[in-house]
């Protein structure tokens, strides 16, 4: 019976090397240049992360949910799910072990929707880590609904030409392409409608008009884009996929986009309540440990049961998606896992924060940037009410309403079916039945 929760000895090995090494190497990086993550390399950074990137392949750990045939190791969600909880404590690491946000779902679906030219040109160099990409979609009037989306890609000759504003796009001002959705059919659903483009970002007509920052960041400063297509000309073969396909590519990408960021999230977590434990256990006050103090044992009870329910059904989930090779069919666990990480990551960043005091609520401790990030993860790859729609439809898709008047569990019936079940036992029985 395969059902056991152990990592086989050779990975567990790679895991302990990961988590040595990005607290040694890779946390460094996030001091240093914690905003440059997904800037191109300078000189002076590629001389510190280009080795690391080298060290991460020779331990056969880069970019591990991709097969051998992109330069991975084929290692499948799971075993990603294991690595990108080491990961989530760090800013840099996902980029020095080559498995970042956006560009995975972006490399994804282009190695499963790209022509063997797009491949070439947007995949091999977004794989080995020498470019960036961003993910074009949400617009300023309309972001949970895509139905709604307006940005139009017509045909003129050999060439479509895109109008349109989009906004945050993240990393756009950093990327080397772009993935826009645009309305191509306004005459069909929007299901059929909208199809996926790859843009080259210094296409003309490509126009940034504002770099929108999350909150305390400086205005026009941030990672956002506020962009303004503007007859950006690109030809025939940009289309990704097929023309009116962009619905089913989006599924693609941002299912597995949201499982990487709750894999990681675990991971943050996880660090929020370590830090929690080793503060409870160093600071005294009215004449005990916080550590002996029910309220802050509470905290970290709290915390631990919270996290590993979330550990535990995130790891079942990747699980799921390594055996159907389905994202669609793992929808419901998805959403389910998009739905309570930014809650879980909150809960804990606050407690540890409240634990710490002046100096967790001050910016030399990660607090509050964690609980702004919780926030912010129930926004972005969709708003947590949305996912929650998904659940409920999923999970009453099994379900069947009652034939009669009352619930299929309604006592008296279940009673009565009961007695007659058993009636040659009950023929001596009295009493209240
Ligand atoms: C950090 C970050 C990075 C992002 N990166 C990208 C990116 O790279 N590319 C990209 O295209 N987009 C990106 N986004 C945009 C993101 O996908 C959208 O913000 C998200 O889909 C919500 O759209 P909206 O902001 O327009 O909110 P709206 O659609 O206006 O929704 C606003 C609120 O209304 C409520 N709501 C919406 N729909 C429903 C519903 N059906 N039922 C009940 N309540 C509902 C929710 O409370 C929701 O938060 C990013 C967002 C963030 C925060």
């Amino acid at each position: 019976m395969a059902w056991d929760f152990e990592t086989e000895p050779e990975y567990q090995k790679k895991l302990d090397w990961a988590d040595e090494f990005v607290r040694e190497e890779v946390e460094p990086l996030d001091l240093l240049w914690g905003h440059e993550q997904y800037a191109p390399l300078d000189e002076t950074r590629r001389k510190v992360v280009e080795p690391l990137k080298e060290e991460v392949r020779r331990q056969e750990l880069w970019a591990t949910h991709l097969g051998p045939e992109l330069g991975g190791q084929g290692y499948g969600q799971l075993k990603l799910a294991l690595l990108n909880e080491i990961l989530g404590r760090s800013q840099w690491a996902p980029i020095v072990f080559g498995c970042q946000a956006p560009d995975t779902g972006n490399a994804e679906i282009i190695a499963h929707y790209g022509t063997a030219a797009q491949r070439e040109r947007y995949l091999t160099p977004l794989l080995q880590g020498e470019i960036f990409s961003c993910y074009s979609m949400t617009e300023p009037h309309a972001g949970a609904d895509p139905t709604l989306f307006k940005t139009r890609a017509v045909r003129d000759g050999g060439e479509w030409v895109i109008n349109g504003w989009k906004f945050f796009s993240s990393n756009a001002k950093t990327a080397s392409f772009l993935i826009v959705m645009a309305v191509t059919n306004p005459e069909v659903s929007p299901y059929k409608g909208m199809s996926m483009f790859l843009v080259p970002a210094e296409t003309p007509g490509v126009d940034i008009v504002r770099n929108v920052g999350l909150g305390g960041e400086r205005l026009n400063e941030g990672s956002h884009a506020l962009i303004h297509y503007e007859d950006v000309r690109v030809p025939e073969d940009a289309l990704l996929g097929g023309e009116g396909q962009a619905f089913v590519i989006a599924q693609t990408r941002l299912g597995g986009g949201r499982i990487h960021h709750a894999m990681r999230t675990i991971g943050l977590a996880q660090k929020a309540l370590d830090m929690m434990c080793e503060r409870a256990l160093s600071r005294e006050t009215a004449g005990s440990l916080l550590a002996d103090k029910q309220f802050v044992q509470g905290y970290i009870a709290d915390s631990y049961a919270q996290l590993a329910q979330f550990r535990l059904f995130v790891l079942y989930t990747a699980w799921e998606i390594d055996k159907y090779q389905d994202y669609n069919r793992v929808r419901k666990d998805i959403a389910t896992a998009k739905v309570v990480m930014p809650t879980v990551l909150h809960d804990i960043a606050w407690r540890a924060m409240q634990v710490h005091g002046a100096l967790g609520a001050s910016n030399e401790m990660p607090f509050m940037s964690m609980i702004h990030g919780a926030g912010v993860m129930g926004i972005a790859d969709g708003p947590t009410e949305v996912h929650k729609v998904t659940v409920a439809r999923q999970l009453l898709r099994d379900y069947r309403a009652t034939e009669g008047m009352w619930p299929t569990e309604w006592i008296p019936a279940r009673l009565e079916a009961a007695k007659a079940k058993l009636a040659e036992y009950l023929e001596h029985e009295v009493g209240n039945l």
